[in-house]
């Protein structure tokens, strides 16, 4: 049976990761990778994650199940950091998921299980796996415009178009901060245009926050999806910490939504752990436990703030570096986060990886804690280079 199975196309990054991989070339920079990287090439461990992982190895005298939600404080004491002055709203829920692919599965499915004809409105170009996260919980997918790479903005009034046109009862899905792919996310006159078509429509808001603390600080990357908190009734969090502890194979997110009461929420929770168990019953717990022994304890607290506060800032750096080279990368500069997408063709962008051994994916999408110090200048020159081929 198994024979049959048809051959599938490998992932275009995948295939990138193996090409760069291949690459002799001593030159090569790979601006194609998903993490954080220091100028030295690594993905190091964090301080404060490494302490809290000794401290849950000398202290953790049981590895029996902890049930469906998993570990029940990890998500209360991440809910001050994500929501803000709306932590303590009663009708605000939480569970850990493996990592914020599971948030994103487990919230869909709980969208499909209230409403199953509902429509899910996601923006152009958007994180690669989100459409087949949404399709495979079984929901349709409606296309918003949402960025214009060859004049780096936000399509914004494409979008407003695309949600004036949108039906109540629809799902509007939202990058919370530091956009995957493009590096572009609302401004404040944005956010509060967006929050009020979303209450005009009656459309409820999926707010997907993967990285928050690596674009302007936890406050700033938090306040768009806090201020939808005012806004709305209901509303569905697909949160990821694996970003902004470094802990991506110990998979650790959170699913956190809001009912239009506290009693609505918790059957939603029934319903959101039955969810769970049908798929992985139960999170895996090292890596969640370890966040919350790093949120509980205030000097790991603050060292962990301070390690966040260092990558910000390096990111924060290469942005303005490559923003300085040439006008037509300025915009650069006033984006967030690791990624950005450069208004190249998929051809010019397998020029930059034949003549200068620079990998991205075809997208244009870089990652720009993929450049070390070094890597700037010769970077933008071969980019600007591209441009003009
Ligand atoms: N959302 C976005 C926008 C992402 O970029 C990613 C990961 N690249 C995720 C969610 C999922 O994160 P995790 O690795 O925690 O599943």
């Amino acid at each position: 049976m198994l024979g049959s199975l048809p051959e599938i196309e490998t992932d275009a990054l995948l295939r990138l990761i193996a090409m760069a991989m291949e690459d002799e070339r001593p030159e090569k920079i790979d601006v194609g990778v998903g993490v954080y990287r220091t100028s030295d090439g690594a993905t190091p461990i964090l301080s404060a994650v490494k302490k809290a992982e000794k401290r849950l190895w000398e202290s953790q005298e049981s590895k029996g199940y902890l049930g469906m939600k998993g570990d029940k404080l990890f998500p209360e004491l991440l809910k001050p950091v994500v929501f803000g002055s709306h932590a303590d709203d009663p009708a605000l829920m939480g569970l850990q998921t493996p990592g914020g692919c599971g948030a994103l599965t487990l919230g869909f499915k709980l969208v499909k299980a209230a409403r199953p004809d509902a429509r899910v409105l996601v923006g152009t170009p958007t994180w690669a796996n989100h459409e087949p996260l949404i399709r495979g919980a079984g929901l349709e997918i409606v296309t918003y415009p949402y960025y214009r790479k060859e004049e780096t903005r936000i399509d914004f009034d494409a979008m407003v178009e695309a949600f004036e046109n949108a039906r109540p009862g629809d799902v509007a899905l939202l990058h919370g901060c530091c956009h995957n792919p493009t590096g572009a996310d609302f401004d404040h006159g944005q956010w509060a245009k967006v929050r009020a078509i979303i209450a005009d429509k009656g459309i409820l808001p999926f707010v997907d926050i993967a990285y928050q603390g690596l674009g302007d600080g936890f406050e700033e990357d938090g306040a768009g999806l806090q201020g939808l908190m005012g806004a709305v009734d209901e509303i569905i969090v697909s949160q990821s910490c694996d970003k902004n502890f470094g802990v991506y194979r110990d998979r650790v997110g959170c699913l956190f939504f809001k009912a239009g009461s506290p009693e609505a929420s918790a059957r939603a929770m029934d319903h959101v752990m039955q969810l769970a168990r049908e798929m992985w019953s139960m999170p895996p717990d090292h890596g969640a436990a370890a966040v919350r022994i790093v949120l509980e304890n205030d000097d790991l607290r603050q060292e962990w703030l301070d390690e966040v506060a260092s990558m910000r800032a390096r990111i924060n750096q290469l942005r303005r570096r490559i923003a300085a080279c040439d006008s037509r990368l300025a915009y650069i500069e006033d984006q967030k986060g690791m990624f950005s997408m450069l208004p190249l063709t998929p051809a010019q962008v397998d020029k930059l990886r034949e003549d200068h051994a620079i990998y991205m994916a075809d997208s244009g999408r870089f990652n720009v804690v993929g450049l070390s110090d070094d890597d700037v200048d010769r970077f933008c020159k071969a980019v600007l280079e591209a441009m003009d081929g």
